[in-house]
């Protein structure tokens, strides 16, 4: 049986005021039933991991870098994320991939390095609108997927979990129904299954794009939707903790 996750992709937004209440706000009513991760600007982990420290909720990052450590100006190391007790990394998100030209196989890296330092890989996967309307979708989440499934590191890889994003979704008020979503997470649950039973079985699987407390229990009563990557809805308190419960 999987536990629900619901992460909070904050993006380039807050400040250390905004923060403050927000987390205040989360923790007053923690304990959704469902695990529970934010994902803050870096420059503020500190200070969130010292206002979540012993609670239930985690923290992680939105990328780290592929590279161990060194003359990687503006990177931020596995090490670094592990050393800050961050529990999660998100890696390939859409953003990353469009605005930063992030390859599959530079995310399939990254989801390695933050693995190997013993912070859990959220690798994003996701189709844009022209490739959904070209009926490319599968092929698009399989290609993204197997990078990873079929990197010669991956039997180094611990848990991890996959969120399916689809680009059309992010940030643009358009959900994929329930049936879409589900159809996408049955097809990677698949690619999991093909190569193993106990990893289709352990995998999280988050769908992620306009999640909202309106459409969160539909989306979450689907069989393969294991929780959500949430962005927008995750910058207010309500919304999220909604979102959370719903989960749980
Ligand atoms: C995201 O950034 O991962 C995301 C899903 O954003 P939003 O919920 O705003 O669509």
């Amino acid at each position: 049986m999987r536990r629900s996750l619901v992460v909070g992709n904050w993006k380039m937004n807050g400040s250390r005021s905004a923060n403050r209440e927000l987390l205040k706000q989360l923790l007053s009513a923690e304990s959704s039933g469902s695990d529970v991760a934010v994902c803050p600007p870096a420059i503020y982990l500190s200070e969130v991991a010292e206002q979540l420290g012993g609670s239930s909720i985690g923290w992680g990052v939105q990328n780290l870098s592929e590279a161990d450590s060194g003359a990687y100006t503006g990177e931020i190391s596995a090490a670094m994320v592990a050393d800050l007790g961050c529990k999660f990394a998100i890696v390939g998100h859409s953003e990353r991939r469009t605005l930063y030209a992030e390859t599959d196989s530079l995310v399939a890296s990254k989801a390695l390095q933050a693995s190997a330092a013993g912070v859990v890989p959220i690798v994003c996967v996701g189709e844009t609108f022209e490739q959904r309307n070209a009926e490319q979708t599968l092929q698009v989440v399989g290609r993204q997927l197997r990078a990873l499934l079929e990197h010669e590191q991956f039997g180094e890889l611990g848990e991890w979990v996959v969120a399916y994003e689809p680009v059309w979704a992010i940030g643009t008020g358009l959900t994929a129904t329930p049936a879409q979503a589900q159809a996408v997470h049955a097809f990677i649950r698949g690619e999991l299954a093909a190569v193993s039973q106990s990893l289709a079985d352990k995998v999280r699987i988050l769908y992620g794009g306009s999640v909202k407390a309106a459409n969160a229990v539909e989306l979450f009563a689907e069989t393969d939707i294991d929780g959500g990557l949430v962005g927008g809805a995750s910058l207010d308190g309500s919304e999220f903790i909604a979102i959370c419960r719903a989960a749980g």
